[in-house]
């Protein structure tokens, strides 16, 4: 925006909410340029943190008769760039409408505004018996509505599902101001088109989410980790479908291949268990009794192609921290060895994981590049990330829409996509075609120009 434009929406917005609410020094518009993209940033010129459903309407009527540009913005942890307002314009941060409305106990739901971070969502509901399963790795810093916008899943996605499994009303707010509401507290509803379903995975180009009514489930009363060395990546696989095909349904299984592990091993040392192993599964089994959970725990034991000594199972919370934390520093660790580097969170069917991982660590290393491996083998979304090492800068550009497009090349015809949990934000969009028919796109555009005629709202992602 030029300056005198930016003086001149800034004075309507200071009009409409109050000077606190709008900023526009360089220091503080700093922090929003960036979410926790790797190599990503885009200078906002104005930023506004709403407080109620009503400044996020005025906002947004402003930027709509004056064609700015508004990205919206929970807690800036996205990893494919969706907050980063590439076109400048406003950011329109969500972080102060931050209040648990109310946890209903009787209908088990809980009611949030969207700049709540989701652990405080899970620890309310949980001081209540009661339990909000979507876990992103990210929980003590994502935001509720970031979730939404991004319908984020977690390890715990094989029992519980992901965020689309637990919405069960919204209040958005449209690019003119107005402001729409859908569902609420209830389980069923068939009552036209389903409108949560649109806004779900949106990565904030439809509406600005203000109010969220989420599903709660009862809490399992137990709950034990358990971690398992592998020598190769195959056998760790196998071992997940023989454990889902025995019709045990564990919380989470996740996987790390060897480089992750070493990776770690380097960065947070003598934590790390079996530094050497060719692969580990973390498995965690919960239930309402320890009955229950020992029988799961039993079967897993008959059906592992690995050594059961070397089995360790956490059942404190202490120690069951310590068992996560490898699984959890992995991105911590990629990016001290190289802060640079590429994120994929690719989808294929659970049993093609070990062909699709190895293939392309054996392509990556034809091209001089080391990756890190790992993620969520009881649902085939699998993080593959790439580091730049100390290659020259201009090359890695250069190479990455190559390195990229083979990846989705094989996941695509192993059955799977593009992303599972991250999103298409800036860093797909050229690739959507990969995945989605050009009729699909040209639907999807269809429905962005109905809900944003004037193409105001987070442009520059998806498509
Ligand atoms: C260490 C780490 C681990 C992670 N692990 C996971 C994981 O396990 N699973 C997973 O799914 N993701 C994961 N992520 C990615 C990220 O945390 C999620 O995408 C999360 O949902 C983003 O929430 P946020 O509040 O930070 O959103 P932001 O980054 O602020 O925004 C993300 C998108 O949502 C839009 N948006 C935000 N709030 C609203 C709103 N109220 N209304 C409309 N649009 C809105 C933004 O415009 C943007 O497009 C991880 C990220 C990191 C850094």
């Amino acid at each position: 925006m030029k300056p005198d434009e930016i003086k001149k929406i800034s004075a309507l917005f200071i009009q409409a909410l109050g000077a606190r609410k709008v900023k526009t020094d360089r220091d503080i518009l700093d922090k929003y340029s960036r979410d926790e993209t790797s190599d990503l940033a885009g200078f906002p010129d104005i930023l506004v943190r709403a407080e109620s459903v009503k400044d996020v309407s005025e906002t947004l009527k402003i930027c709509n008769k004056h064609n700015v540009p508004v990205t919206p913005r929970g807690s800036g942890t996205g990893v494919t760039g969706g907050a980063v307002p590439v076109n400048g314009g406003v950011v329109l941060s969500l972080e102060l409408l931050d209040r648990i409305i109310e946890i209903d106990k009787k209908n088990m739901v809980a009611v949030v505004e969207p700049g709540v971070i989701t652990s405080d969502i899970q620890n309310r509901a949980l001081s209540e018996g009661l339990m909000y399963p979507p876990d992103p790795a990210s929980l003590d810093s994502c935001s509720i509505g970031g979730n939404v916008a991004e319908n984020a899943g977690g390890p715990k996605a094989v029992k519980y599902g992901i965020t689309m499994d637990y919405v069960t009303g919204l209040e958005f707010v449209l690019p003119d101001g107005e402001v729409i509401k859908s569902g609420g507290k209830i389980l069923k509803n068939s009552t036209g088109y389903n409108l949560i379903g649109i806004i779900l995975g949106s990565e904030g180009t439809l509406a600005v989410i203000t109010k969220i009514y989420l599903k709660l489930v009862p809490a399992p009363k137990v709950t034990k980790d358990i971690l398992i060395p592998f020598d190769s990546l195959e056998e760790a696989i196998d071992t997940v479908c023989l454990i889902l095909n025995k019709k045990i349904v564990p919380a989470a299984i996740e996987f790390m291949e060897e480089d992750a592990i070493k990776l770690v091993a380097k960065h947070i040392n003598s934590k790390v268990q079996y530094p050497g192993a060719g692969a580990h599964l973390l498995i965690q089994i919960d239930g309402m009794s320890e009955n229950s959970v020992f029988d799961d725990l039993e079967m897993i034991s008959e059906v592992i192609k690995a050594d059961n000594e070397k089995i360790i199972i956490a059942e404190s919370a202490s120690h069951r921290k310590r068992l996560w934390e490898t699984r959890k520093s992995i991105r911590e660790s990629i990016c001290a060895e190289s802060p640079v580097f590429l994120a994929e969170d690719t989808v294929v069917p659970i049993s093609e994981i070990p062909e699709f991982l190895i293939g392309l660590k054996n392509y990556l290393k034809l091209k001089k590049l080391r990756s890190v491996m790992f993620g969520h083998a009881g649902d085939g979304n699998v993080h593959i990330d790439i580091l730049k090492d100390d290659m020259n800068y201009d090359e890695w550009k250069k190479m990455l829409p190559e390195i990229k497009r083979e990846i989705y090349k094989r996941a695509i015809l192993l059955g799977g996509t593009i992303t599972g949990e991250h999103g298409i934000g800036c860093l797909r969009k050229d690739y959507l075609n990969m995945a989605i028919s050009m009729d699909g796109i040209e639907l999807s555009k269809r429905i962005k120009a109905a809900f944003d005629p004037k193409m105001i709202l987070n442009p520059g992602k998806i498509f």
